[in-house]
């Protein structure tokens, strides 16, 4: 006689296995990795027919030679954009993640803390968005973390709870870290902006300018491998990118030796869901690249 306890578990199993699958196909996933996927902060056990695997390595070592960037030297304001920063996909080294906009030079190591830099920012009155907010929104997550992700600024939800993108975007934004075999405590989360603009527009340029430095600063503290920059805003403020997210997305660009990759914003694809599978290929751009370099050591 079967045992009850062990057929609920192998049912609970079954449903969490189909509400996953369910939320892949959302994101126009057609394939899956046939193993447990790699965590952030572990090397990568999924796993691949071997001759791919030896391709993939073969591939990289010939399409991407090292680049030396010149090191910047510290300072107490924020990495300032390199003249070098991308307008077009056009230029650039062709690598097997994309291409690569021109080196530019390299973010310089600090001993700066997301605490100094939160007491830098304290009580915050810099921009006009701080009369209509209830919390200032920060940067969450793994301090050690390889990938990070960037909004715009924070919505309602986000305002209340003094936390980025905890709102329906926000379970998006989860579904797709988790797609690409990854944990929301993983990676970093952070926007452009952490006061809630009046009716969720956009920030003014005035307003990211005023507060951008400080995430500058976060991304210099943690050094992340890779930056997920969603929607225009984000793209336009990291890259000071010329065009849109629409031309942009999908391709790696730098940011100061930094690899970013500039994708639809998930409050986007909650509007136009087609979206998705675009976001897919980009964010496998992003898995594959972590996947196949080295976890950084230190
Ligand atoms: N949209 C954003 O850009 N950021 C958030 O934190 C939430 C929604």
């Amino acid at each position: 006689m079967q045992n009850p306890t062990l057929s609920d578990e192998i049912l609970s199993l079954a449903t969490r296995i189909r509400e996953h699958v369910s939320y892949l196909h959302e994101l126009g996933v057609e394939t899956v990795p046939a193993a447990e996927p790699a965590q952030a902060t572990v090397e990568s056990n999924a796993t691949y027919p071997a001759d791919q695997i030896q391709n993939l390595f073969q591939m990289h070592s010939q399409a991407s030679q090292p680049v030396a960037f010149p090191a910047v030297a510290r300072s107490d304001v924020a990495p300032k954009a390199s003249p070098n920063t991308p307008k077009t996909r056009q230029t650039g080294t062709d690598t097997l993640f994309g291409v690569l906009s021109p080196a530019s030079q390299k973010l310089e190591q600090t001993t700066e803390t997301f605490e100094d830099i939160r007491a830098d920012i304290g009580d915050c009155i810099r921009c006009p968005l701080h009369q209509g907010r209830t919390n200032i929104v920060h940067t969450e997550g793994n301090r050690r973390a390889r990938l990070m992700f960037i909004g715009e600024a924070p919505g309602a939800d986000e305002d209340a709870q003094s936390r980025p993108f905890v709102g329906r975007a926000g379970q998006l934004l989860t579904k797709i870290i988790e797609a690409i075999g990854l944990k929301r405590e993983d990676v970093l989360i952070g926007n452009v902006n952490r006061c809630r603009p009046p009716g969720n527009r956009p920030p003014t340029e005035e307003e990211a300018t005023m507060c951008k430095p400080f995430l500058l600063r976060e991304i210099a503290s943690v050094q992340p491998e890779v930056i997920v920059v969603m929607g225009n805003t984000a793209t336009r403020n990291l890259l000071n990118a010329k065009l849109g997210i629409t031309k942009l997305r999908g391709e790696f660009q730098d940011f100061h030796g930094v690899r970013v990759m500039p994708t639809f914003h998930p409050a986007y694809l909650l509007r136009d869901p087609s979206k998705k599978k675009e976001t897919w290929q980009d964010l496998k751009k992003v898995r594959d690249y972590l996947e196949t370099t080295a976890k950084r050591n230190s």
